[in-house]
């Protein structure tokens, strides 16, 4: 069911409790303030989440409501995913999103990056 925006933080949402430890997953980055993943359905040969610590919503809701510091911390780990990925060469897309009509499932702000093809006019 995709993500209704008015809802408050869901801390029993899929990536809260990948956070917590409760969901294993494979991480590809870390760092205070972000925490990076392969998607478990990927839609490119790379497909990884990028998600901040912290508990908001959207991109809307982080980018209200999380401190300059988790904003700036986010932005840099978005780009040491990248890295960690070897992916800045051939190049990637960023998506984002966001309630209702963007098909938005999990209520935990997420990037997906995808890499690894040409992406034409795939999305997410
Ligand atoms: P959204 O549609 O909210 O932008 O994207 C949510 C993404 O989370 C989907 O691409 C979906 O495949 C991924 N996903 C859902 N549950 C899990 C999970 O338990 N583990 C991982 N690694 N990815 C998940």
């Amino acid at each position: 069911m995709a993500v209704d925006l008015r809802l408050p933080y869901d801390p029993q949402n899929i990536f809260a409790k990948i956070l917590r430890g409760e969901i294993p997953v494979k991480p590809i980055y870390e760092d205070d303030f972000a925490l990076a993943f392969p998607d478990i359905a990927p839609q490119a040969p790379v497909h990884v989440l990028i998600i901040p610590k912290g508990h908001y919503v959207s991109a809307q809701d982080f980018g209200l409501h999380a401190s300059v510091a988790e904003i700036a911390g986010f932005a840099r780990a978005i780009s040491e995913v990248a890295a960690a990925l070897d992916v800045s060469e051939k190049g990637y897309r960023l998506i984002s999103n966001a309630g209702g009509d963007a098909g938005q499932e999990v209520p935990h702000y997420h990037l997906h990056l995808l890499a690894g093809e040409k992406l034409s006019a795939k999305l997410v």
